[in-house]
């Protein structure tokens, strides 16, 4: 294959480092060098371009799309859903974006056919389903007696909803079964979801406690979807790895989380739709409901998570805001209490230490996995980057 040089670009290695003029040389799926005239048997120019890692998606959900309402999927053949997917990977990854946890939908037959190379788009991390408790952000029963469309169990899909210890216990066991890499909770109520409270917490202590000792023992991290104060906390303290959104995050979370280490993903791009999602008669007024006057909270959670000095790696929530606006989450997190420099780094080498593959991934650095991408221009101009991605280069192959 021989050695393919990204010849005089700036270098953003990803640790946290300033731009630097750098030559990046990979050879076979491997980075082997970084530094200045360095030479390869094929050259990318880079003259006036950035050189970047592969980006990363630590809560997107490859499996769903913004314009699909309930009504749509209730009426669609099931395996119809299947054949949406390849574009969103596409989209995904033609955003840079070559490493995603998918935080509930995806499959272990849907990541072993990215794996194998049956359908082109980011390497994942999969949690399969969700764990909620009975009447809780996962349990998809309606009043009518009939289930929401969302998250149809089916073989390899386990059912979501579990409760007390033993139930707790046995779930995270099944899910792992199914090929879950990690554990994905709600540790609160949720938003899309009929008959639950965003601020509740859901959950008791020694359920989460068992969640987290069950995963741990089977080499697993949980996730936990939370909103409110007493949901983050719980969660923080039976000692999960990420708390996932951190809506209404207040200063004792973040101290906690702080003590504990524990991540936030704050996925500030799902609030780009809230405005539109309260006035979309397509909702249930339920769920609708939930959106009116509901601001952007989020943006003041982030802020006090950056002043506190809690970890942070990006995650959007795609597709609650369309797949392809994953970028926008980079604009949100220099907006509100980030650095530019700080907003890149929780998309690569941050978000990379989170999910456990910093020493492969989320780095220009010789010896990692030669995951590229080629932007025209200045990476930290959010606003126009994903017009500016010009080349996505994953495990030494070039994919856009
Ligand atoms: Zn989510």
């Amino acid at each position: 294959m021989g050695r393919t040089v990204f010849r005089g670009g700036k270098v953003f290695d990803g640790t946290g480092t300033p731009l630097a003029d750098a030559d990046v040389v990979i050879d076979g799926g491997t980075i082997v060098e970084v530094g200045t005239g360095l030479d390869g048997d094929e050259a990318v120019e880079c003259a006036g371009k950035a050189v970047l890692p592969g980006l990363f998606d630590c809560h997107v959900h490859v499996t769903g799309r913004y314009e699909d309402d309930e009504l749509t999927i209730q009426h669609r053949p099931f395996s119809y859903n299947f054949f949406l997917i390849p574009e969103i990977l596409r989209q995904t990854i033609a955003l840079g974006i070559t490493t995603v946890r998918d935080a509930g939908g995806a499959d272990l037959g849907l990541k072993k056919a990215v794996d194998d190379g049956v359908l082109v788009g980011p390497r994942m991390q999969i949690s399969i389903t969700m764990l909620s408790q009975t009447g809780g952000h996962n349990d998809e029963w309606l009043p009518s007696g009939g289930r929401s469309a969302g998250w149809i169990p089916y073989h390899g899909f386990p059912d979501g909803v579990c409760d007390g210890v033993e139930g707790s216990r046995l779930k995270v066991r099944e899910v792992i079964r199914a090929g879950a890499d990690v554990i994905k909770i709600a540790s609160s109520g949720g938003f899309f979801s009929p008959s639950d409270d965003p601020r509740h917490p859901h959950f008791a202590q020694d359920e989460l406690d068992e969640i987290v000792r069950t995963a741990a023992d089977l080499d697993r991290w949980v996730m936990s979807h939370a909103h409110g104060p007493e949901g983050i906390k719980r969660a923080v303290r039976a000692g999960v790895r990420s708390i996932e959104h951190g809506t209404y995050l207040d200063q004792e979370c973040a101290e906690l989380m702080v003590e504990r280490g524990t991540w936030l993903v704050p996925t500030l791009t799902a609030g780009d739709t809230t405005e539109e999602l309260a006035n979309d008669p397509k909702l249930a007024p339920e769920i609708r409901e939930k959106f009116v006057g509901l601001g952007r909270p989020e943006f003041d959670a982030m802020r006090l998570a950056a002043e506190a000095g809690v970890k942070v790696a990006m995650g959007t929530d795609c597709p609650v805001a369309p797949h392809g606006w994953n970028l926008n989450e980079l604009a949100h997190m220099a907006n509100n209490g980030f650095t530019p420099e700080q907003a890149l780094v929780a998309a690569t080498s941050s978000a990379a230490e989170l999910m456990g593959v910093r020493d492969r991934l989320g780095t220009l650095e010789p010896g990692k996995i030669a995951d590229v991408v080629v932007v025209d221009g200045d990476p930290f101009d959010f606003a126009t980057l994903k017009d500016r991605i010009e080349q996505v280069w994953k495990d030494g192959a070039r994919i856009v």
